[in-house]
């Protein structure tokens, strides 16, 4: 096992890694910009060095630094957390030139999972079922017509280098399309530098849904069951649960049987996300996210384990410490992300907190970096916090997610809390009846 483990980012997320690494008996070093120098995962870390200035190109995303870092240190791996280089190929190889662990998957399944032509391309060879479209990249407006007609309209044209809900565009018609392709394509050049893009056939009401699988790269995989996020605004998730409202345990079994079984075939390592679109019955891959993802502790909540300390085991090639047999789901969790903006824009509302008061009891969980006095530096993502409540049954879970908000305090920046507040008086939400566009239209109606 590993004595000292670097973990290559900043907020909630080099938190929570630091928690596992000191339940572990690991020490634990952080990175930070210049602009984090105050920040909590500075303060909680064993050993903090700073990496560079306030642009993350400078210093999060920095290879030389971040390796630097860890050679001045000692340490022996990189956690990479979510987001900034936890899916970069290129930096996992450099990783392990060094002679570091990079605590996740081999760089070769990174790039498997990485455009998304490819990716559908390996689901497919793996038994996964994929959304219908075309074979590949689509070069022209006429073939994207002769693709589009034969699969029937609506279809969603998308970037193959795409990412972060852009260059993707729906067409009903002939007539759409022209405009749509062409404009998917532009923004595709401008967004990603490839003007690459397939087609898919456009589902209208599908929900979010997605397994999460873990490997040991000795081939053993197993799932941990699904999580639902259709809440999503911009195709960014902001209301998370686990297990799907909707799902049963006959299509739970199913489909996480096939990604565990894929999972084993590939020899992966670590944790991944497999996402589906689903409607009415059917599981449509969309692309699968080859890291811990923001909303994990939903998983972790139903499941009783801990992904990351999971993650460091078979990084330093550990069994996985539970089989499928173990894994038992134990009532409902929820999730809601809690960013510094100010509504009804989500303008990004950086600035000085000055309450912090975190909700507690039975069944609640705030992995947050905020403290009070600490300033919310304008350079990055604006998550400044994730509330997981967990309860016997969906029922309780709400119940409890009502109270936990009402005692939660951030003053001194505007945040979406006062949205969940909302939502929570929705009788859809306390159904479970949405799909991927239920926010989108509520927002829109309620003057957003
Ligand atoms: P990105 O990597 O840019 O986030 P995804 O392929 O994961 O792109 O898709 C993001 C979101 O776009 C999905 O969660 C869904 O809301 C919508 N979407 C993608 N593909 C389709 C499709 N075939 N039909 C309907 N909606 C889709």
């Amino acid at each position: 096992m590993f004595d000292k483990i670097l973990i290559a980012n900043r907020g909630e997320i080099a938190l929570r890694v630091i928690r596992a690494c000191r339940e572990m008996g690991i020490a634990s070093v952080a990175v930070h910009s210049t602009a984090d120098a105050n920040a909590m995962h500075v303060r909680m870390a064993d050993e903090a060095v700073c990496i560079g200035p306030n642009s993350s190109a400078e210093s999060y995303l920095s290879f030389p630094a971040i390796i630097a870092a860890c050679e001045v240190t000692g340490a022996q791996a990189i956690h990479p957390g979510y987001g900034f280089l936890s899916e970069n190929q290129n930096f996992v190889q450099i990783v392990e030139d060094h002679g570091i662990t990079f605590i996740g998957p081999s760089a070769a399944h990174i790039s498997q999972m990485g455009d998304k032509i490819t990716a559908k391309e390996t689901a497919e060879k793996l038994g996964i079922p994929v959304v219908p479209g075309s074979a590949g990249g689509v070069p022209t407006v006429e073939d994207a017509k002769k693709v589009a007609n034969e699969m029937g309209y609506p279809v969603i044209i998308k970037a193959t280098a795409g990412g972060g809900g852009r260059g993707m565009k729906v067409a009903k018609s002939d007539t759409d399309i022209e405009v749509a392709f062409r404009t998917a394509r532009s923004e595709a050049k401008a967004a990603f530098g490839n003007d690459e893009v397939y087609i898919e056939k456009y589902l209208q009401k599908p929900r979010h849904i997605e397994v999460q699988v873990f490997g040991d790269g000795q081939g053993n995989g197993v799932h941990l069951g699904e999580r639902d996020c259709s809440l999503q605004r911009r195709h960014q998730k902001v209301f998370e649960e686990a297990p799907g409202p909707c799902i049963t345990e006959e299509e739970r079994a199913r489909i996480g049987g096939i990604c565990a079984n894929a999972i084993a075939k590939m020899g992966y390592r670590g944790a991944g996300t497999i996402e589906f679109l689903y409607e009415d019955g059917e599981f449509y891959f969309i692309e699968m996210n080859t890291r811990l993802q923001v909303e994990h502790p939903v998983t972790e909540s139903i499941f009783g384990v801990d992904l990351v300390r999971e993650q460091i085991r078979v990084a330093a090639g550990m069994p996985l410490s539970f089989t499928q047999d173990d894994l038992k789901i134990n009532g409902h969790s929820i999730e809601v992300r809690i960013n510094a903006e100010r509504l009804p824009n989500f303008a990004p509302c950086p600035g000085t907190i000055t309450q912090y008061h975190a909700p507690g009891g039975l069944g609640v969980r705030m992995d947050s970096a905020l403290y009070q006095g600490y300033t919310i530096p304008p350079y990055y993502d604006s998550l400044i916090g994730k509330l997981i409540v967990h309860g016997r049954d969906r029922t309780e879970a709400l119940a409890r997610l009502k109270r936990a908000l009402s005692e939660l305090i951030i003053d001194g920046v505007d945040t979406t809390l006062p949205l969940f507040h909302a939502l929570l008086a929705e009788k859809d939400v306390q159904t479970g009846n949405y799909d991927i566009h239920w926010l989108e239209k509520w927002l829109a109606a309620n003057g957003a």
